[in-house]
C-alpha cells in the first residue's frame, strides 16, 4: 500500500519538535511499522505503553470477604428498612434505557446546598472526587507542570500526576504531621506548581493542618490550591467559607466517607471560570442515573446520614482512648473516621489481625514518617471491640 505524503501533517512534526518528541520523517515510518508487526507482544507492550504507566501498580484493593472490613474509611451503617423501601420505589421509576442527565442541575443544587457551597460559587460533579482530581490534572497537564502536595498524603494525587504526564513533588510534613510551612513555601517558590493539593483532614495521618499555614500556601501559590475535604463530615472545620476570597482556591468534597461510597460522587466547588475549563475534560454522562437519583434521595434523608456520622465521631473518641491505653501503641489524633497508629512489628500485627478476621490497612513503611504504622477505620461499636480484642492478642 502506498502511504500518502500528507498522511501525517507537517503540523504533527512541528508540534512534536516543540514538545521534544522524537520525530522521524514520514518515510521512516514504513520499515518501523513492519518491525513492530514482528515483535513479541511483550516487546510491543514495552514499546507502546508509556514507561511511566509501566512503572505504576494498579490501585490495589485487597479481598475482604468474611473479614471485618476496617481498611477503607467506609461508613459501616446502612439505612433503616423503611428508608430502603422508599429508595427502591424511587429506583423503580428510573429509565435505564436512557442516558442520564448530562449535567444534573437539581443534584448540583441540592448537593451544593448540603455541602454549604457559598452563593456565587459554582459546582462540578465527578464520578468520585478521584475523577475530579483527574479532570483538574487533565486540564493543567503539560510537560514540566507540577502537582505539589505534602507527604505522607493521599496516594491518588501522585498516581494521577503520573497518569497525566505531570511532574509530582511531595513535600515532607513535620515530624508531628503538621504542615512544614517553610518547606512548602520554598518548594512552591522553586517548582511553581500548577496545583497544590491539601487534604483537610489529611489522609493517612488524620490531622487538620493549621489554617493560617494553609492560607499562606494559598497566597504564595502561583497556580491552584485544592483543599480536599473528603473527611469533612468528621472534621467540624472547612475552607468552604474561604471561597470567593481567593481566586485560586477550590474546595473538594465527596459523599463517599459520609456513607455513600458505593455511589461514586464527588463535588468540586469554586469560581465558575475555573470549573468551566475543567468541565471540558469531563467525559459525557459521568454521573450515572442510579447515582443521581440515589444521591438526591439520600440528601432528603440527611438526618439519617448525620446521625451515623455523629455516632462514628463518638466511637472514634472511645477507640482513641482504648488504643492509647495499650502499652507500646502510639495512636495519632484524628479528625477523620480513621486512626493511624504505630506499633512494633506492624506487618506481623497486621497479619495477626487478619488471621483473627479483622482487615485494616498496613501503611507498609519500614522507615520514614509512616514506619511501622497501621490505619484503622472507625466501624460500629461491635467492630471496634472485635478489632481491639484482636489487637490485644496480637501484641501480647
Ligand atoms: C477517600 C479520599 C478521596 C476519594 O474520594 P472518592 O470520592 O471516593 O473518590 C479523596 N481524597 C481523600 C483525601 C480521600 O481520603
Amino acid at each position: 500500500m502506498r502511504v500518502r505524503r500528507n498522511f501525517v501533517s507537517n503540523d504533527f512534526y512541528r508540534k512534536g519538535r516543540e514538545e521534544n518528541r522524537v520525530c522521524l520523517p514520514w518515510r521512516f515510518f514504513v520499515p518501523f511499522t513492519v518491525k513492530q508487526k514482528n515483535m513479541l507482544m511483550s516487546d510491543k507492550i514495552s514499546h507502546w505503553i508509556r514507561p511511566q504507566i509501566r512503572a505504576l501498580s494498579a490501585y490495589h484493593v485487597p479481598p475482604s470477604a468474611d473479614l471485618i472490613k476496617l481498611d477503607a474509611m467506609e461508613n459501616p451503617y446502612h439505612w433503616p428498612e423503611t428508608m430502603v423501601e422508599e429508595w427502591l420505589a424511587v429506583l423503580r421509576g428510573v429509565s435505564l434505557n436512557r442516558y442520564p442527565d448530562p449535567s444534573p442541575a437539581r443534584l448540583k443544587t441540592s448537593l451544593g446546598k448540603a455541602m454549604g457551597v457559598p452563593a456565587g460559587q459554582s459546582v462540578l460533579l465527578g464520578n468520585g472526587s478521584d475523577e475530579l482530581i483527574q479532570m483538574i490534572a487533565l486540564a493543567l497537564a503539560q510537560p514540566g507542570r507540577v502537582i505539589l502536595t505534602p507527604e505522607p498524603g493521599f496516594v491518588m494525587y501522585k498516581m494521577i500526576a503520573t497518569m497525566t504526564g505531570m511532574d509530582y513533588v511531595g513535600v515532607p510534613l513535620a515530624a508531628d504531621f503538621s504542615l512544614d510551612l517553610e518547606a512548602m513555601l520554598a518548594a512552591i517558590e522553586q517548582c511553581q506548581p500548577a496545583v497544590v493539593f491539601l487534604a483537610y483532614p489529611n489522609n493517612p495521618t488524620g490531622n487538620l493542618f493549621d489554617r493560617l499555614a494553609i492560607n499562606a500556601v494559598i497566597k504564595a501559590s502561583p497556580g491552584l490550591v485544592v483543599v480536599d475535604e473528603a473527611y469533612h463530615a468528621f472534621a467540624d472545620d472547612s475552607f468552604m467559607d474561604e471561597l470567593g476570597k481567593h481566586d485560586n482556591l477550590l474546595v473538594m468534597r465527596t459523599v463517599s466517607k459520609m456513607g455513600l461510597a458505593g455511589l461514586r460522587l464527588g463535588l468540586l466547588a469554586g469560581p465558575d471560570e475555573w470549573l468551566t475549563e475543567f468541565d471540558k475534560t469531563r467525559l459525557p454522562y459521568n454521573i450515572n442515573v442510579l447515582t443521581q437519583v440515589s444521591a438526591e434521595f439520600a440528601l432528603t434523608h440527611r438526618a439519617v446520614l448525620d446521625q451515623q456520622t455523629r455516632q462514628i465521631c463518638t466511637d472514634r473518641e472511645k477507640l482513641m482512648t482504648d488504643l492509647q491505653a495499650l502499652d507500646g501503641i502510639m495512636a495519632f489524633p484524628s479528625r477523620a473516621n480513621f486512626i493511624l497508629f504505630r506499633v512494633p512489628q506492624a506487618a506481623a500485627v497486621f497479619a495477626a489481625l487478619k488471621e483473627q478476621g479483622v482487615l485494616i490497612k498496613n501503611m507498609g513503611a519500614e522507615q520514614g514518617p509512616l514506619a511501622q504504622c497501621l490505619r484503622v477505620t472507625v466501624g460500629t461499636a461491635e467492630e471496634n471491640g472485635a478489632f481491639l480484642r484482636a489487637l490485644v492478642s496480637a501484641i501480647k
